[in-house]
């Protein structure tokens, strides 16, 4: 088939062609003025999409990266941490934290549902001498959004730095970091950035700072002061991933262009799209309340395993979605919908699922799935929450 490939997994996501034209610009150096010139455009837009006022740091690593880059340089082996650890994300934070020599407590949630903003003052109040809260704003594993504000409010007046992970929640829903209270927000380049893998960003509130000030370094390589020195210089500690960053001021770009309420109202609706579709079809998001912009969990019937479903939708539609995570990796399909991708990217998607769901033995009685979807995509952008539209 020449079908047009699709890429419909929660990172890594499509990039734009516009993306890739720049970054298809021949190497420059990345400690000489050509470089320095857009390492000083991309920082005021990255402070922009981040909600800051503070700098945002460039790292060459995936997301994990800069995940313990945080935790390395914000914190002393025998602290406490508190972590939320409802999926396959929060769980990496207690394995970083345990790397790093840090008490962990866990605040374990089933997997789909968020966590609550009591269950993690329960913990602070069990917990006063708690040096941090690790958080995902979007746990990827299942689409759930965790309420990072209210979160927030309660680290804001103890002595405890809030550290959101917002890989699949930059620049896909709204999360102001400053305005919000985050003390430590980061991200990965290849989910809503529409860049490809390797580049991570991080972002420090003024008592974040303070605090990395005391901690000695664990390891060569990540310094967050080595990297701001660097950055007043518009450069990277180490040899930067010169094409990522060119892309990153593009994408960047593209969203200036629209306006970042615009990027999170197609986020809000491309979801709106995605649950009206499964449901027409007859089948269930897995999470029901506080679910993620950027992907949509579906719970497939026993004995329609995922990967069957999956193999359908990619051999035969060009259609590439993921499976689940650990117990749930043959129970839901997780349909991406974040950066480039658009309405009629996603009308394919849901087409392909129920292809394959209906390959697989199951059972579509809904003729107009499609319709109703895309009604739920035209109503989505009217109405978006959190916003005074
Ligand atoms: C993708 C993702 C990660 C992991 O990022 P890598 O780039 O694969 O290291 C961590 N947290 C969340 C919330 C993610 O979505």
């Amino acid at each position: 088939m020449l079908d047009k490939p699709r890429l419909l997994t929660p990172g890594p996501t499509p990039t734009p062609e516009r993306v890739r034209l720049a970054m298809a610009h021949d190497m420059i150096h990345h400690r000489k003025p050509a470089f320095k010139a857009i390492m000083a455009a991309v920082q005021p837009k990255l402070r922009e999409l981040f909600g800051t006022a503070q700098p945002v740091l460039p790292m060459a690593c995936s997301g994990s990266g800069v995940m313990t880059a945080a935790v390395h340089g914000l914190f002393k082996p025998g602290e406490k941490v508190i972590v939320v650890e409802g999926g396959k994300f929060g769980q990496r934070w207690r394995e970083i934290a345990a790397v790093r020599g840090l008490s962990v407590v866990s605040v374990v949630v089933d997997w789909g549902r968020p966590v609550t903003p009591a269950e993690v003052e329960a913990a602070l109040n069990e917990h006063p001498d708690a040096a941090g809260v690790l958080v995902q704003l979007s746990e990827t594993s299942t689409g759930t959004l965790h309420p990072v504000r209210e979160i927030a409010g309660l680290t804001a007046g103890r002595d405890t730095l809030l550290v959101a992970d917002g890989i699949s929640a930059v620049s896909i829903s709204p999360c102001p970091m400053d305005e919000w209270g985050i003390d430590c927000l980061l991200t990965g380049s290849q989910k809503g950035l529409m860049l490809p893998p390797g580049l991570g960003l991080i972002a420090l509130s003024e008592r974040a700072w303070r605090k990395a000030d005391t901690v000695p370094p664990s390891c060569f390589y990540f310094n967050f002061r080595g990297e701001l020195t660097n950055l007043e210089k518009q450069q990277t500690l180490f040899t930067t991933p010169v094409s990522l960053i060119i892309g990153l001021n593009e994408s960047l770009d593209m969203f200036r262009e629209v306006g970042l309420e615009t990027v999170y109202r197609k986020q809000w609706a491309l979801t709106q799209m995605a649950r009206r579709g499964v449901t027409a079809m007859g089948l269930e998001p897995l999470v029901k309340e506080g679910y993620t912009w950027g992907l949509t969990s579906v719970l497939l019937p026993e004995g329609v395993p995922a990967t069957g479903v999956l193999r359908v939708a990619a051999e035969r539609f060009g259609v590439i979605m993921a499976a689940g995570q650990d117990h749930l990796k043959e129970r839901i399909i997780r349909i991406g919908h974040m950066g480039w991708l658009d309405w009629a990217d996603l009308a394919a998607g849901l087409h392909a699922l129920a292809e394959g769901f209906r390959a697989c033995g199951g059972y579509i009685g809904a003729r107009d799935v499609l319709e109703q979807a895309l009604a739920a995509y035209q109503a989505g952008l009217a109405v978006m929450p959190g916003t005074e539209i």
